[in-house]
């Protein structure tokens, strides 16, 4: 299908971009990679009157900055240029290995990551990661600029505290502890594909099976993406006994409600997700601190 009619708009400076959004409002939609907004145009599910794209601004919003304990990625920084960023690998290794997981790198060349976090899809990784890492939305308007936390900017599935007049101009990621551990899972139909669930971790081990810290979110087995710190509450508790991770495993369970479809029963859902926490927790252990 083609798109509805829309209007094109180029502004060339974030002050344009921002009087753009300030006119058209929620009548608007910005184009940042375009690999969700345009095939949901294509399909009529998005019909937005004005299209602002976001190809012309430059400055900041290309750029992955790291200012004091931050990392900042603007508004156009693609997936691919933060797989590539040494800034990034070395100040939040997180990151660029979630990004792995998403799409194919055709997707990847062109899809943001702040158009990730704004599309808010509750399959998608990055949202889960950004609660799990959290990251701060700054968010800029005619009006003036705020930060809100990604535990606040996330509100349900494809659903932020954006306002319909704002721009993210960047995310910011903090720069991680040298002791912390990542690791990320998922099962997926096809590779790729968005998955059936997903889980991530970011942890520090403690002596033997102590953690001294802990951060456990899911994707794609709930309507919206969870940080789940019933989770993490037990397991800084307990640690990462054979008896924790059967209580971690039953707060998980209390805290997701997955939904059935053609591919994937509730019941597999859960247990696929019991099995990846069990998964991420006992990869992120074996790990050296932050592995390149
Ligand atoms: C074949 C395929 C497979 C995919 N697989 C995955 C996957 O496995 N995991 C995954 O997470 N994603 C997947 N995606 C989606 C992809 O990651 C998108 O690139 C991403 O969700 C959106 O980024 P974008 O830059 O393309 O944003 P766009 O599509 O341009 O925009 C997405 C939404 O965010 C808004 N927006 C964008 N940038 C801003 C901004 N700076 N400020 C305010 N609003 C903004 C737009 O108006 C729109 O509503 C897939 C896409 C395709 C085509």
């Amino acid at each position: 299908m083609k798109p509805a009619r829309f209007e094109y708009h180029a502004p060339e400076t974030l002050a344009q971009c921002l009087a753009l959004l300030a006119e058209h409002g929620d009548e608007s939609a910005v184009l940042a990679g375009g690999q969700s907004l345009l095939p949901l145009m294509r399909f009529r599910l998005a019909q937005p009157a004005h299209l602002i794209s976001l190809r012309g601004l430059g400055g900041p919003l290309e750029r992955i900055e790291r200012r004091g304990g931050s990392l900042y990625i603007g508004a156009r920084v693609t997936y691919t240029a933060v797989q590539r960023s040494a800034e990034v690998r070395e100040g939040c290794p997180g990151l660029p290995r979630s990004i792995e997981l998403i799409a194919t790198p055709a997707v990847r060349t062109r899809g943001t990551v702040c158009g990730n976090l704004c599309q808010a899809d509750p399959a998608s990784e990055l949202p889960a990661v950004a609660l799990l890492l959290e990251a701060r939305m700054h968010l800029h308007s005619a009006e003036g600029t705020r930060v809100v936390a990604a535990a606040d900017f996330f509100q349900g599935p494809y659903m932020t505290a954006r306002r319909g007049n704002e721009l993210l101009v960047a995310v910011e990621f903090p720069v991680r502890p040298a002791t912390e551990r990542f690791a990320i899972r998922e099962i997926t139909r096809l590779r790729g594909g968005f998955p059936m669930s997903g889980v991530a971790v970011a942890l520090t081990p403690g002596a033997g099976s102590a953690l001294e810290s802990v951060a456990v979110a899911c994707f794609g087995v709930h309507s919206q993406q969870l940080r789940l710190h019933a989770v993490e509450q037990v397991l800084r508790q307990r640690g990462r006994t054979p008896a924790a991770l059967q209580a971690a495993g039953e707060a998980l369970d209390a805290a997701i409600h997955p939904h059935s479809d053609p591919f994937a029963s509730e019941a597999y859902r859960r247990s696929a997700t019991r099995t990846l926490l069990e998964r991420v927790l006992a990869e992120a252990c074996a790990q050296p601190s932050n592995p390149p």
